[in-house]
């Protein structure tokens, strides 16, 4: 049956998925396990529990289970801001003059600004669940520090994020909006754990890193009684909660009959661009369809185009277990720029294997080029971009720009996983035109793929 395509596509709360797709149940070759930092050993499950909640673990050491029901009180909460529309961008094709049909999953429509809120929430239930008091985490430019605080007020549990001391200071106002939400709020390096007290001694007046508030956050969970550590990307768990959005969009499409040609997440950690191409991939996997699925990444920080597959640290700190994954080296520093949610040096293991097998492709992009991209965007649909998603825009409207030349009417679906509100110094120096562009060079790369642990 074929109806008009609306504007926005909304699913009713009764269409709305009930269960989250494990994508691992339908890949052949598995993610490689994650590896003890200390002995190089695969991590099992009573490896994990001292730092993360009981169900989670098994969550993310589940390789086969194909659905995982989503629990009554995480679906209530989601009824908040969920389903998220679907929405035909009639005014960017017309401002492109493309023949393309171009679709977006629009993931900011809450206070914390993106997708991040998916899997925010299902981890804070896991944790009341379990009886604990509370939970720590880091948070680089913010987004998952808030929608970590909105969950853990929301189940009344006591929230601790770790805030690198530059984003602190240059971001006061995401600060205060954690700080609404009833979470203590730390500026990293701190006073408050040993870790921080070594680095405070060692490099006086720095101004943090993630790797250090990665440090912190774990330090302060394991030593205090009733806590647990929660983590906003890159883990299986995280790509499993965030399906969400795919399921949705599939549900959304496939409600009017829409087919894709091509789907596009920009990617950090692979959280969003996971979640929302997992239901597409599983059908490339099973044999069921073909797609064109990219992702989108900062030139700055290119972990699939430049990076190598290989068993790294998650953290600069080397404490935090190891993952094969394509990475730049932990040791990396990505110049100080505003992809800031994408500034991660490693990817989601089960990306990495998917990339490997060469069932997705990826792209890299210069600031000013997504910057460029943000503002066609948001003059056409009315929406500031986050600089994270805007990678996705660029490539989608590069895609769009493509069908006008040959002239063909590719369906394109991209993720716009969250908005631009909180990031107007990096739209003033846009708009200042003091925005400048900075690329690694393959020194600055191969030094750190140096660095990488030797593996077997
Ligand atoms: C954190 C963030 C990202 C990057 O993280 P992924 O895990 O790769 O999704 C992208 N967009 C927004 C808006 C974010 O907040």
């Amino acid at each position: 049956m074929k109806q008009t395509i609306p504007y926005k596509i909304y699913l009713s709360e009764d269409e709305m998925p009930r269960q989250w797709y494990n994508l691992r149940a339908d890949m052949k070759q598995k993610p490689a396990p994650l590896l003890n930092p200390a002995t190089l050993k695969p991590l099992k499950a009573e490896d994990l529990t001292p730092i993360f909640c009981e169900e989670l673990v098994k969550q993310e050491l589940d390789d086969t289970t194909r659905f995982i029901e989503i629990p009554d009180e995480v679906l209530n909460f989601y009824k908040m801001y969920r389903p998220s529309p679907l929405v035909h961008a009639t005014f960017l094709e017309k401002a492109l003059g493309t023949p393309a049909k171009i679709f977006y999953k629009f993931e900011g429509n809450n206070t914390s600004g993106s997708h991040k809120l998916n899997s925010a929430i299902a981890q804070a239930y896991y944790a009341k669940k379990q009886g604990l008091k509370g939970v720590t985490t880091e948070t680089g430019a913010g987004q998952w520090g808030t929608a970590l605080s909105m969950a853990c007020r929301y189940f009344g549990l006591d929230c601790k994020v770790f805030m690198v001391k530059c984003s602190y200071e240059q971001k006061p106002f995401r600060r205060e909006v954690i700080r609404t939400f009833g979470a203590s709020i730390i500026p990293s390096p701190s006073d408050t754990t040993q870790v921080g007290r070594r680095i405070l001694k060692e490099h006086p007046g720095t101004t943090g890193s993630l790797g250090c508030a990665i440090s912190e956050a774990v330090e302060t969970a394991v030593t205090n009684e009733g806590y647990r550590y929660e983590l906003g990307s890159v883990l299986n768990q995280v790509l499993l909660h965030q399906t969400i959005i795919g399921l949705e969009t599939k549900a959304a499409l496939d409600k009017y009959g829409i087919r894709p040609d091509i789907l596009i997440g920009c990617t950090g950690g692979g959280s969003n661009l996971g979640g929302f191409a997992a239901p597409f991939l599983g059908e490339i996997l099973r044999g069921e369809a073909a797609y064109k699925i990219i992702g989108a990444e900062p030139a700055s920080c290119p972990s699939f185009t430049r990076g190598v597959f290989a068993y790294d640290y998650c953290d600069t700190g080397k404490i935090c277990p190891l993952a094969k994954m394509y990475t730049v080296g932990s040791q990396f520093i990505p110049s100080a720029n505003h992809a800031g949610g994408l500034r991660f040096h490693g990817m989601s293991p089960v990306l990495s294997e998917l990339y490997h097998q060469g069932l997705f492709e990826a792209r890299a992009y210069e600031q000013t080029s997504v910057f460029e991209a943000a503002e066609i965007f948001a003059h056409a649909e009315g929406i500031l971009p986050a600089p994270e998603s805007s990678h996705a825009i660029r490539a989608a409207i590069d895609e769009a720009l493509r069908c006008r030349e040959t002239g063909e009417e590719k369906v394109i679906v991209f993720n716009l996983s969250g908005t631009g509100n909180f990031d107007l110094y990096a739209y003033k120096q846009f708009n200042d035109g003091t925005m400048t562009d900075s690329i690694p060079s393959d020194e600055d790369i191969a030094a750190a793929l140096r660095q990488l642990p030797k593996v077997e």
